[in-house]
């Protein structure tokens, strides 16, 4: 059995029946675009959430960039956003003519830093991205406090962190996405809740924000044929919803199975001196989207190298911080450099992490761990 870094298969197998059916219903009814199942799954989705709406799109990139679009951004606006995430967060902002202000991560959880962003904030600061990274919220009291305070928008990059808990001071839990003003999350098929192709939605509690969105979301239009504003065309297929509808089912079972895999990993592996383990924070629940490690002995590549020559997949997200990227070196002046994110660049390795917890499987990949540092401390 070859190890996989998401367990794809094995996970169909279990709900391969109603999966089947509901693509089939889909072909029957030559509903392949706007069909029922589109829109059962966002009610389903709004109820699982507790958000008064979401809207279906096309990708997390897709979602992104329309959530940039319906807050009515002028070309020049900054954007914050962390520096130590997947390329789409930053990107969109770039796409927009704004201007996206990289900042740097915590050490620990890998979310944005809190300390010194006021240092960021110019007149034509507009918005702040937050990406819930590997599944465990940001600090998002302190998020929405510091918007308040400077006059922010709030978008959530909730690709990684799909039904997470963030609990207030006060004891108020509210689902990761639904807490700034809007939310956006990918159904890429290796994302907690992903289909099988490529599909986002956009989530938010505000009604005017929400209509804004899906006119956009829809060539700009709310009455066919009279386009109000430029927006794009972004749907979610039908044969999409149909299999997140089951998948949204099973959503939480999954969460339950990649803790079981972390706290697994965590036990075995905490007494390993050259890596650390996740931390995990007290106002969240994490989904382990990735289960990641930091290597302390700058042996992180060839741990990789070893594992790969055992059958066992890792990944680095992410080997390069985003404003090294060629891409992106006009928004930076030469040789800026942040801390953290350097650092982490360089430390992190994501292992294996299933949906069907398997010990065999568990085991093997934390000997192997074991075995590299044994030789190479
Ligand atoms: C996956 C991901 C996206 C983009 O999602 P797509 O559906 O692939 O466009 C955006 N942000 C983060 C943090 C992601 O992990």
């Amino acid at each position: 059995m070859k190890i996989q870094m998401v367990d794809l298969k094995s996970q169909y197998e279990k709900i391969k029946d109603e999966i089947n059916a509901g693509i089939q219903e889909c072909i029957d009814n030559t509903a392949f675009i706007n069909g029922p199942a589109v829109k059962e799954f966002q009610q389903e989705f709004e109820k699982y959430l507790n958000v008064k709406h979401v809207i279906p799109c096309a990708n997390g990139t897709d979602a992104l960039q329309i959530a940039m679009m319906a807050l009515d951004l002028k070309p020049g606006d900054e954007v914050i956003c962390p520096a130590f995430t997947y390329v789409a967060t930053a990107e969109v902002i770039g796409l927009l003519g704004l201007k996206p202000i990289m900042v740097d991560v915590d050490e620990n959880t890998f979310n944005i830093a809190l300390e010194g962003l006021e240092n960021y904030i110019t007149p034509k600061t507009k918005a702040i991205v937050p990406v819930h990274l590997y599944g465990q919220s940001a600090e998002m009291k302190k998020i929405l406090d510091f918007a308040e305070k400077h006059n922010l928008f709030v978008i959530e990059d909730n690709a990684q962190a799909i039904g997470s808990d963030y609990i207030f001071p006060d004891g108020t839990t509210m689902k990761t996405g639904t807490i700034g003003h809007i939310g956006c999350t990918s159904f890429f098929p290796s994302k907690n809740l992903g289909c099988y192709g490529d599909g986002g939605a956009l989530m938010t509690n505000d009604d005017d924000l929400a209509a804004r969105i899906r006119m956009i979301a829809n060539h700009g239009q709310q009455k066919k044929y009279y386009h109000k504003v430029l927006g794009c065309n972004s749907r979610l297929d039908t044969i999409q919803a149909a299999i997140l509808k089951v998948k949204l089912k099973q959503l939480d079972q999954y969460s339950v199975s990649r803790n079981q895999m972390a706290a697994y990993y965590d036990e075995n592996l905490k007494e390993v001196p050259e890596i650390q383990i996740p931390e995990r924070v007290k106002n969240a629940t994490h989904v382990f989207h990735q289960y990641t490690l930091k290597v302390k002995n700058g042996k992180r590549d060839e741990l990789q190298q070893y594992l790969a020559g055992k059958d066992i997949p890792s990944m680095i997200y992410y080997p390069l911080p985003l404003y090294r990227q060629e891409a992106f070196e006009q928004y930076v002046e030469e040789g800026f450099s942040l801390p953290v994110t350097e650092k982490l660049c360089s430390e992190v390795i994501s292992l294996p992490v299933h949906t069907e917890f398997n010990q065999q499987v568990s085991d093997y990949i934390i000997s192997e761990i074991k075995n590299f540092f044994k030789t190479n401390n």
